[in-house]
C-alpha cells in the first residue's frame, strides 16, 4: 500500500491530518513513525513557501534512503488577523519568541488586541498543503475559515490559538468544538477535502 508521509513534528497537527485522512485507502505516518528526526528550518516568506521546504526536504531525505510508492505532505498554517495587518501570520507558531509555545502566543494576541472593538476582531486561520509525489510531482492546496479573536481564552480542545478563535455558525470557539465538529469546518479540514480528491487520483 502506497504510504503518505506527514512532514511535521507537531503532534496536535498530526493527530487533526490523521483523523481527517482516516478514510483513504493509504497508510498515513508521521515523521516519528517513519523515524526520520529532521525539523525544517521555516524560513520562508509565505505559507506556500514553507509548506514546500517542509515537503521537499522530507522528499529529498526519502528518496535518498530509497524508500518507493509514497507521498510527501505538508502542512504549513497560521492565524491572520486584519487589525493587525495579517499578523500573526507566517509567524504564529513563534509569535511570542518561543516557537510552540501557545499559552504565551495567546497571551501576546490578547495584548495586542487589548481595548479592540469586537468588530474589528475578525481573523481568519489560514493552511496551506504542499505535497511531492514520489515521482517528483508537486500539488498544493489552500484552506481558509472566518472568525473572530474573542478577549478570553473558552475551551480546552485543539490547540494553538483555537480558544481565542470564535466561529459565529456554531456560536463557539475552535476549543469547544469536539475535533469532528473542528475538523469539518476548518482551514485544515477544507484544504484536506481537496486534497483528497487530488490523492484519489493518484491511488
Ligand atoms: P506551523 O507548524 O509553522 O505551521 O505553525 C502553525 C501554528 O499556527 C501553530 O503553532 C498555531 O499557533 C497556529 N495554528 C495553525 N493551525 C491551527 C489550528 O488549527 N488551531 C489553532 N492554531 C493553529
Amino acid at each position: 500500500m502506497k504510504k503518505l508521509i506527514l512532514a511535521s513534528n507537531n503532534k496536535k497537527k498530526i493527530k487533526e491530518m490523521k483523523e481527517i485522512l482516516k478514510d483513504l485507502d493509504i497508510e498515513v505516518m508521521s515523521l516519528e513513525n517513519e523515524n526520520i528526526d529532521i525539523d525544517v528550518v521555516e524560513d520562508g516568506n509565505t505559507f506556500e513557501e514553507n509548506a514546500k521546504k517542509k515537503a521537499k526536504e522530507i522528499y529529498e531525505y526519502v528518496i535518498e534512503r530509497g524508500d518507493k510508492d509514497f507521498i510527501v505532505l505538508a502542512d504549513d498554517s497560521g492565524l491572520a488577523v486584519e487589525y493587525l495587518n495579517g499578523e500573526p501570520g507566517i509567524y504564529s507558531a513563534r509569535y511570542a519568541g518561543e516557537h510552540g509555545n501557545d499559552a504565551k502566543n495567546n497571551e501576546k494576541l490578547l495584548e495586542n488586541l487589548r481595548g479592540v472593538e469586537a468588530t474589528d476582531r475578525t481573523a481568519k486561520f489560514i493552511c496551506q498543503l504542499a505535497m511531492f509525489t514520489d515521482q517528483g510531482e508537486y500539488f498544493k492546496v489552500t484552506g481558509e475559515v472566518e472568525g473572530r479573536i474573542i478577549e478570553e481564552l473558552h475551551g480546552e480542545g485543539g490547540f494553538g490559538y483555537d480558544p481565542l478563535f470564535f466561529y459565529e455558525p456554531l456560536d463557539k470557539t475552535f476549543g469547544e468544538l469536539t475535533s469532528e465538529e473542528k475538523n469539518h469546518i476548518s482551514h485544515r479540514g477544507v484544504a484536506l477535502k481537496e486534497f483528497k480528491k487530488v490523492i484519489s487520483e493518484l491511488l
